[in-house]
């Protein structure tokens, strides 16, 4: 028996989700009395067999080259004839936006029950019930599953990587794998930017910035942190900054050790794409943007004083 652990990469570069999804299974199996594998779908430069020091003894891959982009039905189906050539019992996968696609499709072909978004480990004392988030990041449920075989996808910086000592023994798998529906003609790399899913820290900003061509102070304040760039909706639909920077219930959803609104009200529908963020700093003139409620620290103030500040006193230290 085994905890069956997707491991997800871009460009042969395992993701920093899927180290957290594997701390987090090796846990699960140390629960359980079961061993943690883990499964790598297409070609990959990391070093496999390093993935021992979260807890892992085995790593299959399937190093077939239709695998190297994401076909929702051709990934689920080989995760779920892996998941049963390990005899895993339960099947972890990050939560992102691979994770989104293939986490239900993985239950359906494994029978199995699913706890979409879990941000904690499974309580184990009497069944097996799982924590996950609601309601956009609002509220908590605990969910039982007590299907033999169980899915489970890990939201991501919900669980902390611990990277111990250790190697896990790599082995390929074969596994016939269907001829993806979709092709993947070209990729339009954004260069130079930090993928926004992956960062550490976000700088956001809002319509309180009047107009792209304030937005210096914003990149000036990114760079020196070393963080990803994101937006409001209205600040994408304006083309003030490029869509795929839009972050909310309707753009992308992030999860980062530090999320930084720079005029931004805090409306509903952007908290529910960033209120999974460890820490929330708000800077806004307004004391009453609703934004404030769901921050950590809070600055009243207007950005175009505030922030070149910060980023002066950042540069000091
Ligand atoms: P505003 O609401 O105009 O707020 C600007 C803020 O800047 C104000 O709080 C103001 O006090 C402050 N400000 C002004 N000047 C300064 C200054 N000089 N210094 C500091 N602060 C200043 N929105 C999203 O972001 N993401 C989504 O995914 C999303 N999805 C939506 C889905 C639906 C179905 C709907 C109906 C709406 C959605 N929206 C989404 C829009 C959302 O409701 C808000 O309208 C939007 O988030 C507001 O953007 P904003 O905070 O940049 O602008």
């Amino acid at each position: 028996m085994s905890v069956l652990i997707f491991v997800d990469h871009s460009e042969g570069h395992i993701k920093k989700a899927s180290f957290e999804a594997l701390t987090y299974g090796a846990k699960i199996a140390e629960q359980t009395g079961t061993t943690a594998e883990a499964l790598v779908l297409g070609t990959v430069s990391d070093d496999l067999a390093a993935l021992g020091k979260y807890g892992v003894k085995k790593v299959h891959q399937v190093n077939n080259e239709s695998l190297n982009h994401l076909d929702a039905q051709v990934y689920a189906k080989v995760i779920a004839e892996a998941a049963t050539a390990s005899g895993a019992t339960v099947v972890v996968i990050s939560h992102t936006q691979t994770g989104k696609a293939i986490a239900g499709r993985v239950a359906v072909r494994l029978k199995a029950g699913l706890v979409a978004g879990a941000c904690a480990l499974p309580d184990t004392s009497n069944g097996f019930v799982v924590k996950k988030t609601v309601f956009s990041g609002k509220a908590f449920a605990n969910v039982s599953i007590s299907s033999p075989v169980k899915v489970i996808s890990l939201n991501p910086n919900s669980y902390t990587t611990i990277a111990g000592e250790g190697t896990a023994e790599v082995s390929q798998l074969s596994i016939a794998v269907d001829a993806p529906k979709v092709k993947v003609t070209a990729v339009n790399k954004v260069s130079g930017e930090i993928p926004l899913t992956e960062a550490e820290i976000v700088v956001s900003g809002g319509r309180g910035l009047k107009g792209p061509e304030n937005w210096g102070i914003l990149l000036d304040l990114a760079k020196e942190l070393g963080a990803a760039t994101a937006c409001s909706r209205p600040v994408g639909d304006a083309h003030w900054r490029p869509h795929h920077e839009h972050v909310g219930q309707t753009g992308v959803q992030v999860a980062p050790n530090l999320y930084i609104a720079i005029g931004i009200s805090g409306a509903i529908q952007h908290l529910a794409g960033v209120n999974r963020s460890k820490i929330i700093v708000v800077i806004n003139k307004d004391p009453e943007a609703p934004f404030f409620k769901a921050a950590d620290y809070g600055i009243v103030g207007d950005a175009f004083e505030v922030v070149p500040k910060l980023t002066e006193e950042i540069k000091k230290m």
